[in-house]
C-alpha cells in the first residue's frame, strides 16, 4: 500500500545557512540504513523536505526500523503515492485510504491539502472542502473538527499526490557525522552503551575502546562488548572498536599500588590509553558512562582523580541519571539484555574491599610514582597489540 515516506525532522530546521550540510547528512544516513533493507529505495531532499521512495518491492516494518534509527529523524510518515488522474479519482484513493488504514472510522478529521504544483485546477481550500465532504459522505461516522482533530489526511500535490496521516516516531536528535568524533569506554556494562548512544544522537561519530584482562576476562565477555558496539552502531554507524589487552599494567599496578587505590589508577590509565586512541582517530572528546555517585569510582572526588589525566574533554551524558533512567534508555534501545549478562569484567576482578571513596589527587599521584618506565613500556605495547575490530 505505501510506496515512499516523507521523513520529518525537527531540530536541522533552525539551523541558518548550514542547514543544507545537516540535510545532505541526513538524507546520507537515511540511504545507508535503507540500504540494509530489501527493497530499492531512493532518498531525495525536496523544499525543506525529504523522501525516502521505494522503486521495488519492500519491507514495510524494516524500511521503518531502519529509519527509526536514523538520528535526526524525529517523525516516519508512511504515503500513498498516486498519479494525477483527477479530483473524483484523488477522492476515490483518499477513500479507498482511510478503508484501508482505518479499523475504526469514529474519529475527527481535517483534510490539508498543499499544492507544490500550483497548476492543479482546484485551489487548496477548495480541495479541503470537497475532499472533506467526500469523506463524510463515505464514512458517516466520521466528523470534521479543524481546531483539533484526531486525524490529519495530508494531501500533496506534486508531480504525484501524497497521501498520508500517520507519523511513526523516529529517535530524534541530529544527524550522525555533523558534530565530530569521540571515542567511547565502551565497557559490558549498562551505562556506556547508553553514553555512547546518548553523545552519537547529538550528531557524534563514535569510535570505542574496551580494555580486556584475559585471562580474568572471558572471551565471551568481549563478545558481549562486540554485540553491544553492533547495538550502538546500528544508530550511529560504522565504528571502530579498539580491544585493549590490560592484563599486564593492570596486574603491575596491583602489585605495585595501594589496593584501595587500585581503581582510581587502573581508570586513570584506562583514560590515558582512550585518549591515545581518541588522537589517533581524530576525535575530539572521550565518553564514560559514569554517574555521579554510582559506585567509588564516580564520586566527584574519583572523577576529578581519573579527569585529571585527560587533555581532552570528557563527555559523561548519564552524569545526572539515576541508575533507573540509565536502564530505561537501554531498554529503549534494545542494549539492556545484552548488558546484564552475567560476563565479568576487569575492573571487577581485582576490586578491592574498601576501596577510597574520596581519593586526594596527590596521594594518587605519589602512588603512580611507583610505577617504573616498564609502565610505560606496558602503556606502548597495550597500545600496539590491540585489536581493531569494525563494527557495521
Ligand atoms: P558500565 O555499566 O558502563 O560498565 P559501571 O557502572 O560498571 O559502568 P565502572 O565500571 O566504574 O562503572 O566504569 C565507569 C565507566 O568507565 C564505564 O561506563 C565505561 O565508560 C568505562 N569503563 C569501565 N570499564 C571499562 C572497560 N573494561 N573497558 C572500557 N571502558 C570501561
Ligand atoms: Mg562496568
Amino acid at each position: 500500500m505505501f510506496k515512499a515516506f516523507l521523513i520529518k525532522y525537527a531540530e536541522i530546521g533552525v539551523k541558518g545557512k548550514n542547514r543544507y550540510l545537516f540535510e545532505n547528512a541526513l538524507v546520507d544516513n537515511a540511504k545507508r540504513a535503507l540500504d540494509k533493507v530489501d527493497g530499492d529505495f531512493e532518498v531525495t531532499k525536496e523544499n525543506g523536505r525529504v523522501y525516502a521512495t521505494a522503486k521495488s518491492k519492500f519491507d514495510f516494518d524494516d524500511a521503518v526500523d531502519a529509519l527509526q534509527h536514523v538520528f535526526g529523524i524525529v517523525g516516519i510518515c508512511p504515503m500513498v503515492q498516486i498519479e494525477d488522474n483527477g479530483f473524483e479519482d484523488l477522492a476515490d484513493n483518499v477513500i479507498k485510504y482511510i478503508e484501508d488504514t482505518y479499523e475504526d472510522k469514529n474519529f475527527t478529521f481535517k483534510v490539508m491539502a498543499r499544492r507544490a504544483r500550483k497548476n492543479y485546477p482546484m485551489d487548496s481550500m477548495k480541495i479541503n472542502a470537497e475532499l472533506g465532504g467526500k469523506i463524510l459522505d463515505a464514512f458517516p461516522e466520521t466528523k470534521v473538527d479543524v481546531h483539533n482533530p484526531e486525524v490529519i489526511l495530508n494531501v500533496e500535490i506534486r508531480n504525484h499526490i501524497n497521501i498520508y496521516s500517520k507519523i511513526l516516531p523516529g529517535p530524534g536528535g541530529m544527524p550522525v557525522g555533523t558534530a565530530g568524533k569521540a571515542m567511547l569506554l565502551l565497557s559490558g556494562g549498562i551505562d556506556s552503551p547508553v553514553a555512547g548512544w546518548m553523545t552519537a544522537k547529538r550528531g557524534v561519530v563514535v569510535d570505542a575502546v574496551y580494555f580486556h584482562a584475559p585471562p580474568y576476562t572471558s572471551e565471551r565477555a568481549k563478545q558481549k562488548v562486540v554485540d553491544l558496539a553492533k547495538i550502538v552502531s546500528k544508530y550511529s554507524g560504522p565504528m571502530n572498536l579498539y580491544v585493549v589487552n590490560f592484563t599486564d599494567i593492570q596486574m603491575y599496578i596491583y602489585d605495585k599500588c595501594p589496593h584501595d587505590e587500585l581503581t582510581i589508577i587502573m581508570r586513570r590509565y584506562m583514560m590515558r590509553i582512550a585518549e591515545y586512541f581518541a588522537k589517533q582517530e581524530g576525535a575530539q572528546g572521550l565518553i564514560t558512562g559514569e554517574s555521579i555517585g554510582q559506585v567509588a569510582s564516580q564520586t566527584m572526588q574519583s572523577l576529578a582523580a581519573t579527569n585529571e589525566v585527560c587533555t581532552m574533554p570528557v563527555f559523561r551524558p548519564v552524569i545526572a541519571f539515576d541508575k533507573q533512567e540509565i536502564v530505561d534508555v537501554s531498554l529503549k534501545i534494545g542494549s539492556y539484555e545484552t548488558s546484564i549478562l552475567p560476563y565479568e569484567d576487569c575492573c571487577t576482578t581485582f576490586v578491592a574491599k574498601h576501596p577510597v571513596t574520596k581519593p586526594n589527587i596527590n596521594v594518587i599521584k605519589h602512588s603512580e610514582t611507583k610505577l617504573s618506565e616498564e609502565i610505560d613500556d606496558m602503556f606502548k605495547k597495550a597500545v600496539e597489540t590491540a585489536e581493531l575490530i569494525k563494527i557495521g
